[in-house]
């Protein structure tokens, strides 16, 4: 009877030690339950998302995002009659907006009037607005060059005669007048070298985010020509404008870009199929493209086989 006791007094302890775990733990056993389940019976249960960061910059409130998603998921969903995925605050998935250079980019060539198609005529107005750009600075740098040699070879010698006079103790009122006139024109040579380089530096990010878009253009397009470089930094020339990961420290979609509406759905679309476990798909029009190209708010019917042969649907 005593030893029936300390055997209970043990199994209640390891019950609430494993139930204690298993709560303290709550959402990390959770998510990782999910995730087993969506290894060997994907498309069981509906996979769930939650906003987990959305970086103002992107113009958008969180209820508008919500109504992207649903869409998103409608895509998946509406074909085949099924939830596949479902937002929930405690979710699986996290999805984050991360505004950088890449929507940054987008924001600045709208700014300018030019919004991205994937296609030759989006290139072609682009290159001519970059080739414009391009030859403004590069006639502004010129200028600079030639202000910034005029500068030192006159500062220079402008030391060169203060230090000639103060080794003599000192200039006379004449030689000391002319040397005031030479210092303020320094001054006032400095002063226009900065709002040059100003004028200048506005044209980096202008230049760099048509650089980068049509970097991305060249490579949608599959046009046999040179990279653009950038100005000034060296940021990354093509860009993804989302990613799945999945680790063992979460499932996280970023979106980092979109031009409108649809390539925000594609987007979202896009990596909720990574979410089902797809792959990428090679057909230009398909969700499951490589490239965000195509503007087609529905599957097309080989991201439609994929998914049905991966949710194991007839
Ligand atoms: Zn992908």
């Amino acid at each position: 009877m005593k030893r029936f006791a300390v055997q209970f007094f043990f199994s209640l302890l390891i019950v609430v030690l494993f139930l204690g775990f298993g709560y303290y733990y709550k959402d990390e056993t959770n998510r990782l339950w999910q995730d087993i389940i969506s290894q060997f019976l994907p498309c069981h249960k509906p996979i769930t998302y939650s906003i987990a960061n959305l970086d103002s910059r992107f113009n958008l409130t969180s209820a508008e995002l919500l109504e992207y998603t649903r869409q998103a998921e409608a895509i998946w969903e509406t074909p085949v009659k099924k939830q596949l995925f479902e937002y929930s605050p405690n979710a699986m998935i996290q999805i984050n907006f991360i505004y950088d250079h890449r929507q940054k980019s987008t924001d600045d060539l709208k700014e300018m009037g030019i919004v991205i198609h994937g296609d030759q005529s989006s290139y072609d107005i682009l290159k001519a607005k970059y080739d414009t750009l391009l030859l403004n600075y590069n006639q502004k740098k010129v200028r600079l060059d030639a202000m910034l040699a005029s500068y030192n070879a006159d500062k220079i010698a402008y030391d060169k005669d203060v230090a000639r006079w103060n080794a003599r103790g000192g200039a006379l009122k004449e030689e000391y007048d002319a040397l005031e006139v030479r210092r303020i024109d320094l001054i006032s040579q400095v002063n226009t070298i900065n709002e040059a380089q100003g004028s200048i530096n506005e044209l980096v990010d202008p230049i760099n985010s048509a650089g980068s878009a049509l970097n991305t253009l060249i490579e949608t397009l599959n046009l046999h020509v040179n990279k653009y470089n950038t100005i000034g930094s060296s940021k990354e020339k093509v860009f993804d404008e989302g990613e799945y990961i999945s680790n063992a420290q979460g499932t996280v979609i970023n979106i980092f870009q979109f031009n409108d509406s649809t390539q925000l759905l594609r987007v979202l679309a896009h990596e909720f199929g990574h979410a089902l476990g797809l792959e990428h798909i090679d057909n230009p029009k398909a969700i499951m493209y490589y490239l965000n190209e195509g503007v087609n708010e529905k599957l097309t019917s080989d991201d439609l086989r994929a998914m049905k042969s991966r949710c194991k649907i007839q």
